[in-house]
C-alpha cells in the first residue's frame, strides 16, 4: 500500500455541489492510482450554517456516484473522528503547541497566529484605516498544477474566534497533520488560503504536504464560475433527470483533466491508471451540457438490457405508462428494441410511450412532413391487408412482406416506412420500424392502421 493520503474536507453547508463532486472525485482518482487512502472529513465547525441535511446530501452524492472513502463518517479509521465538530479536544493540543512556541497572542477575547517579520502601521486604502502589516518571508508554494507560487501573508490571522470555534485555516492545517495528509488537492479557489496554511506547517515544524489546486468550473458560456444558482450546479439535479451516476462521473473526470488524446467515454478502471497531475489543466473548466448528454448516451446505450429495465422500470412507472400488471416479456421486448434510441432516461416515456396506450397523439409536424411526400394513404392502405394476412409475425417477415409489395406497386419499400411509422406510433422517428411492428404485435399494428386511415 502506497503512502498516499488525501483527504476530500467539505463543508456541509447545502446541497452537494458538482464543483464539490469533482474535488472529491480528483481525490478519489488519485488515491485509487497510487493505492493510496481516501479520507473523507467534514468541515463542520460553522455551526450556524452546517445541517444534518447538507451532511446527508452530501454522503449520499458520494455513494451514489461511487466514491467510496477509506476512512471517514460511517467508515471509521486510524485518525478520527472525522467530523471536525468532535475533534476540539485536538485542536486545544495543538493551540498549546502554537501558544508554548510563542505564536499565538490573545486580542478582544480571539486567539490570534503571530507572524514572523517586522511590524508596521500603513493605511489600508480599502478599509480607509490604519492596521498593522507584517514584512516576513514570503511562502513559496510548489503547486503540483499551477507550478511555483510565491506569496507574503501579512496579516496576523484568527486561530480561535471570540466565540470558541476554531477557524478555518487552523482546523484545515491541524487536522491534514494530525491525519497524516500528503497531498492536499482543491479548488483553485483556495490557493489563496495556502500561504497562510504553509506558515502554519512551519510554525508547527512540519513538512508541508503536496499542494495541488484543480482549476476552477465555468459556466457552459466560459463567463464567469460556476455559482451555486446555476441549473445542474447540484448533484441532486442529475438525480432528479437519471443521469447515469458512471456517466456524471465520467464527465466530472474530464472537467480539468484530460488524456490528452481527446477520449472521452473510458471505464472507470482506465481513468484511474491514467489519471495524473500532469493532465491537469490550470485554465478553468467549462462546464459542457452537450459533451455531458452525449457521455450520458453512450453509457446508457452500453447498458445491458436487463440493467437499462431494471433502470427504467421505475421512471416508466413514474410516468404513468405502466404498472405492477405490465407484461414482463412485453416490457422486455419495448426495452430491447427501444435502447439504441434512447438519449435519456428522462426523455424515455417520451419515446416509448405509444408501446403502453392506444391513446397517443399523432404528432402535427410529423404529420406534416409524412404527407409532403409520395403518396403516402395510398400506401397505408396497399400495406394493410398485406400485415393483415400475414402468418409469421416476426421483423424479417414483415421486411419481406414489404419488399415483395414494394415490388409489385414499383415503388420503393422506404415509401411505406413514414406512414407506418406514424400511424402506429404518431411519431416522425423513434425505435426501430421493424422492431417496433414485431413487438406491438400484428393485432395492435393492424387496429392502428385501419384507424390511422380513417382519418385520411
Ligand atoms: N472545507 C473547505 C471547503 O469546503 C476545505 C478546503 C480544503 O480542501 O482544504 O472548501
Amino acid at each position: 500500500m502506497s503512502q498516499v493520503r488525501v483527504r476530500f474536507a467539505p463543508s456541509p453547508t447545502g446541497l452537494f455541489h458538482i464543483g464539490s463532486a469533482r474535488t472529491a472525485l480528483f481525490n478519489w482518482l488519485y488515491a485509487r492510482h497510487t493505492g493510496g487512502t481516501f479520507v473523507l472529513r467534514i468541515e463542520d465547525t460553522d455551526t450556524a450554517r452546517n445541517t444534518p441535511e447538507a451532511l446527508a446530501s452530501l454522503l449520499d452524492g458520494m455513494r451514489w456516484l461511487g466514491l467510496d472513502w477509506d476512512e471517514g463518517p460511517e467508515k471509521g479509521g486510524d485518525v478520527g473522528p472525522y467530523l471536525q465538530s468532535e475533534r476540539n479536544p485536538i485542536y486545544e493540543e495543538y493551540l498549546q503547541k502554537l501558544t508554548d512556541a510563542g505564536r499565538t497572542y490573545e486580542q478582544d477575547g480571539a486567539v490570534f497566529f503571530k507572524l514572523l517579520g517586522e511590524r508596521k502601521v500603513v493605511f489600508d486604502k480599502y478599509k480607509n484605516a490604519d492596521i498593522e502589516k507584517v514584512f516576513g518571508e514570503p511562502v513559496v508554494i510548489e503547486d503540483a498544477i499551477r507550478g511555483r507560487v510565491e506569496k507574503t501573508v501579512e496579516q496576523d490571522f484568527v486561530l480561535r474566534r471570540s466565540s470558541g470555534d476554531f477557524g478555518f485555516h487552523f482546523t484545515n492545517v491541524v487536522d491534514d497533520i494530525a491525519m497524516a495528509i500528503t497531498h492536499v488537492i482543491r479548488g483553485e479557489d483556495h490557493l489563496s488560503n495556502t500561504a497562510r496554511h504553509v506558515e502554519l506547517y512551519n510554525a508547527f515544524g512540519q513538512k508541508p504536504p503536496v499542494f495541488a489546486h484543480i482549476p476552477l468550473i465555468l459556466k457552459s458560456d466560459g463567463k464567469g464560475k460556476m455559482s451555486k444558482r446555476e441549473t445542474g450546479a447540484y448533484i441532486e439535479d442529475y438525480r432528479t433527470k437519471h443521469v447515469l451516476p458512471e456517466a456524471l462521473r465520467n464527465f466530472l473526470c474530464l472537467m480539468g483533466w484530460n488524456p490528452k488524446d481527446n477520449s472521452e467515454v473510458m471505464p472507470i478502471e482506465e481513468i484511474i491508471e491514467r489519471f495524473g497531475f500532469d493532465g491537469i489543466q490550470k485554465d478553468g473548466a467549462r462546464f459542457d451540457e452537450k459533451k455531458l448528454a452525449h457521455i450520458n448516451t453512450e453509457y446508457l446505450r452500453a447498458l445491458n438490457l436487463e440493467t437499462f429495465a431494471w433502470m427504467a422500470a421505475p421512471i416508466l412507472t413514474e410516468a404513468g405508462l405502466i404498472d405492477e400488471s405490465v407484461d414482463e416479456d412485453y416490457l422486455q421486448a419495448v426495452l430491447g428494441v427501444s435502447q439504441e434510441k434512447a438519449r435519456d432516461l428522462e426523455g424515455l416515456p417520451e419515446l416509448v410511450g405509444f408501446f403502453f396506450t392506444e391513446d397517443f397523439a399523432i404528432d402535427a409536424n410529423a404529420r406534416e412532413r409524412v404527407f409532403k411526400k409520395g403518396d403516402p394513404a395510398a400506401r397505408l392502405r396497399e400495406l394493410l391487408p398485406v400485415l393483415q394476412g400475414l402468418s409469421e409475425w416476426t421483423a424479417p417477415a414483415i421486411e419481406s412482406a414489404i419488399d415483395s409489395l414494394a415490388e409489385a406497386q414499383s415503388v420503393k419499400k422506404f415509401d411505406y416506412f413514414p406512414v407506418t411509422r406514424l400511424a402506429v406510433s404518431g411519431q416522425g422517428g423513434g425505435p426501430d420500424l421493424l422492431g417496433t411492428l414485431e413487438v406491438l404485435g400484428q393485432e395492435r399494428v393492424v387496429a392502428r392502421m385501419e384507424k390511422f386511415a380513417t382519418t385520411l
